[in-house]
């Protein structure tokens, strides 16, 4: 046996790399994202709130009241993956006083905050969707430092944020 070979195979380190704190929540696949609400890793298929508990649950718990503050209207916070590294977030709360705000109506300004996080060797993108209704828009830059603290304690181990501002 030559011991040059010794690159070629190593199953075992494979598998020991996908250590039980990455797997699923839900199932035993790999986890590809982490909840920003529960902290649990999730496959892409589970990492929508409303497909793992405890958030699906807590989510039925709150229905009644993620309604617009202005307006009424019923709101549906959500986060999905659009690939195994990037993931979405969107809470439908305005960053400045974190009462749930519409979109369409009560959504004054809306800007995307990227952050980056490494889980073990794989970077993964989360994008929040920032949002400000009327009474704080004007505020947003020291509300959106605020939010930025909350969230990336809320992402954990964070390598680079980056933010992109959508002006009017
Ligand atoms: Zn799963
Ligand atoms: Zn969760
Ligand atoms: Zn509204
Ligand atoms: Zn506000």
């Amino acid at each position: 046996m030559s011991m040059s070979t010794s690159n070629e195979t190593h199953p075992s380190y494979v598998t020991s790399s996908v250590n039980q704190s990455r797997r699923c929540h839900e199932c035993n696949e790999e986890a590809l994202g982490r909840c920003p609400d529960c902290k649990r890793g999730l496959c892409q298929e589970h990492f929508p709130k409303q497909q793992h508990s405890p958030c699906a649950e807590k989510q039925m718990r709150l229905a009644q009241s993620q309604v617009c503050y202005v307006c009424g209207t019923p709101v549906y916070p959500d986060q999905w993956s659009i690939s195994k590294t990037s993931h979405f977030v969107d809470q439908f709360t305005c960053a400045g006083c974190g009462r749930y705000i519409c979109d369409e109506l009560h959504t004054h300004r809306k800007k995307d905050m990227v952050v980056i996080t490494r889980e073990g060797l794989r970077g993964h993108r989360y994008q929040y969707v920032v949002r400000y209704c009327d009474l704080c828009s004007p505020f947003h830059r020291i509300g959106g430092l605020k939010g930025l603290a909350r969230l990336i304690v809320a992402a954990g181990t964070v390598a680079a944020a980056v933010f992109f501002y959508f002006h009017p």
